[in-house]
């Protein structure tokens, strides 16, 4: 096939799909369990945090092209670890979790970086304490024949990400609950340049 006629991007519906489908495919992971450490984790420093606020953050997530590419690569590592089919010693480090490789962890970074310091510091503890499903993940991956080595990470990188978006939606709500704070929005800038 000629390489203009192969589909290289996808649509934000389409990846939200396919993320979807991939982490059910590979650990049964549902946005629900994902909104559910999110929610738990912004519970400890929030009163009354909306659920529906941490599900619409996690399937916002989903819909973005480098959180896409984070998933789908991880996910194909681990599925080809899984069916040995790497050759040389990153087969075994992978299939068997080396607590030192630290690739997944990365990877995980990478997604919570986008979140910036606090999405890095919910990343670490989620990877620490393991939260909610992670922890499933983490014990399933012991298991002879399954390998969950980068999913675990990734599952947890989404959920500090979205936990760190409601910690935003929830300030911001705050500030505007400030009858002092004006929303400034590029319009209203544009404006005040003009009148000067
Ligand atoms: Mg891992």
């Amino acid at each position: 096939m000629s390489k203009e006629k192969v589909k290289l991007v996808y649509s934000r519906d389409e990846m939200l799909k396919l993320n979807k489908d991939t982490l059910w495919e590979r650990g049964k992971v549902t946005i629900e369990d994902i909104a559910q450490i999110a929610y738990q984790q912004q519970s400890k420093y929030y009163k009354d945090v909306p659920y529906a606020m941490c599900l619409e953050s996690v399937e916002k997530i989903l819909t973005y092209r480098d959180i896409f590419h984070h998933i789908q690569f991880a996910a194909e590592v681990d599925r080809l670890a899984e069916e040995k089919l790497f050759k040389g010693p990153i087969q075994d480090i992978l299939y068997y979790d080396l607590g030192l490789f630290g690739i997944d962890e990365t990877i995980g970074l990478d997604i919570a970086r986008n979140y910036g310091a606090i999405g890095q510091t919910n990343f670490g503890d989620i990877d620490v304490n393991k939260h909610g499903v992670v922890a499933r993940l983490n014990e399933e991956g012991k298991k002879e024949g399954t390998v969950h080595t980068m999913l675990d990470d990734i599952v947890g990188a989404i959920a500090a990400a979205a936990s760190t978006r409601v910690a935003q939606v929830m300030n911001e709500n705050l500030a505007l609950e400030n009858p002092t704070y004006r929303k400034v929005s590029i319009f209203d800038l544009e404006g005040e340049v003009k009148d000067k």
